[in-house]
């Protein structure tokens, strides 16, 4: 299925579903992550850091570009921006991950920001394009 990218289409894609809303305290994968949480791996150290597990609980959601997308809590449908950058250090570089809670009228204003073509259902999750 593809779409338009307006904000109607938008909107509608981030409507939260028809459940009962959860609280965040009652999620049990929300409620053990932090507003916002990283890692940073440092791989000429070798070194790399680790989420809390319930960050690989997280489905992808909408998928922007390949170093952001939203992920959505599969319990209670929270939404979160996955981020990834890539910073120049001493000796290297470090890979720099953060994942940072959001509800859905910034999630629509983020997405409203993006000046793309059209978004493309792929499974569970969509895609969007230039
Ligand atoms: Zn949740």
């Amino acid at each position: 299925m593809e779409y338009l990218y307006t904000s109607e289409n938008l909107k509608r894609i981030l409507k939260p579903s028809e459940n009962p809303k959860l609280e965040l305290s009652g999620c049990r994968i929300c409620s053990n992550l932090p507003e916002s949480v990283s890692k940073v791996n440092h791989p000429s150290r070798s070194e790399f850091g680790s989420f809390p597990d319930e960050v690989t609980k997280l489905e992808e959601f909408i998928l922007i570009k390949y170093s952001w997308q939203i992920l959505k809590c599969p319990i209670c449908n929270m939404l979160y921006t996955d981020e990834y950058h890539c910073d120049s250090v001493a000796g290297g570089s470090e890979d720099v991950y953060l994942i940072s809670r959001i509800d859905h009228d910034d999630a629509l204003e983020m997405l409203k920001g993006i000046k793309a073509k059209k978004l493309l259902k792929d499974g569970a999750r969509w895609l969007v394009t230039w």
